[in-house]
């Protein structure tokens, strides 16, 4: 596996990559992995013939008073357990060479990153457009591998792709979860034991929501009344950050949960900011089967 964190000799391997038709992926991360970023280094490995993994915490997409400066980080685990999958190329590279001094381009996409986490964090996908778009003029790759546990940065990066043009095909991978249903996350070694413990509520409650959909009830106020009274009386000490049934091709809330609709949730229990999200209409199909 080759350590790379020049800019230009990152881009030097995506260009010869595409000179020589082979199909080369990109995993973009912050680091401090757990088994959802391998699995979406499994993917890449499989399904292209080079694969990029970069590990980079963005401070663009971190509001002030966020987690920047805690943000756990392990890069020679990192870089074994990359290594361990057979994964390429680890990409490394500094902020001060990504954000130089005078750096004054953005992307945004205004609509979609107004709702659901831009609710409460305004510059965080910004942030993400900005060094995802980076990420791929970087490395130039045929497909990003992202994971749906991120539902919204997912749509986003997609739509970014298909407003820009931008030659890549952006795949979304299946929330890899603990034995207990608790979506993976680096941000998980914020819990202590208590709040660990009632963490798993969190997807227990989109399960009930699915089998409540599935059951014939679609009214989506109700619904997402329902969860939040579910979160207030099962999690102590939590906040609800939201709770909201939104439509998958604009983000617009759903009066009545229907096709192409799912269930998102933003949750903070102590120092964590936990989301998750559940298809709603994969049930309804499942369920007409
Ligand atoms: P992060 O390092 O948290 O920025 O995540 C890097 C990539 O891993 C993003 O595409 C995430 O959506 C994805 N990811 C994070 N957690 C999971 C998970 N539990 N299952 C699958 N993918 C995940």
């Amino acid at each position: 596996m080759h350590v790379v964190r020049d800019l230009k000799k990152i881009q030097d391997i995506g260009f010869a990559s595409r000179l020589d038709r082979k199909k080369l992926a990109l995993v973009p991360t912050m680091g401090f992995f757990h088994q959802g970023h391998l699995s979406l280094m499994r993917w890449a490995k499989e399904n292209a013939d080079r694969v990029v993994v970069s590990v980079f915490v963005n401070p663009a997409q971190f509001g002030p008073g966020e987690d920047l400066d805690q943000y756990p980080r392990d890069h020679e685990r990192d870089m074994e357990l990359a290594k361990s999958l057979g994964i390429d190329y680890f990409f490394m590279p500094e902020a001060d060479d990504l954000y130089p001094q005078g750096f004054d381009s953005w992307v945004e996409l205004p609509g979609f990153s107004k709702k659901l986490c831009g609710i409460s964090r305004p510059i965080h996908f910004k942030g993400v457009t900005t060094i995802v778009c980076k990420l791929l003029n970087l490395t130039m790759p045929h497909t990003a591998v992202f994971g749906l546990k991120d539902r919204q940065q997912f749509l986003i990066i997609q739509k970014m792709v298909n407003d820009l043009n931008m030659p890549v095909i952006i795949e979304g991978r299946p929330t890899i979860r603990e034995h207990d249903g608790l979506a993976m996350s680096s941000r998980n070694a914020y819990l202590n034991p208590a709040q660990r413990e009632s963490a798993p509520i969190i997807y227990n409650g989109l399960l009930m929501i699915r089998h409540e959909v599935l059951s014939g009830r679609t009214n989506c106020r109700q619904l997402e009344d329902q969860l939040k009274n579910y979160y207030l009386e099962n999690i102590t000490g939590s906040d609800i950050d939201y709770v909201s049934i939104v439509n998958s091709a604009n983000l617009e809330s759903s009066s009545r949960a229907g096709h192409g609709d799912f269930m998102a949730v933003s949750v903070r229990l102590g120092r964590a900011r936990l989301i998750d999200n559940i298809d709603l209409y994969q049930a309804m199909e499942d369920c007409a089967e």
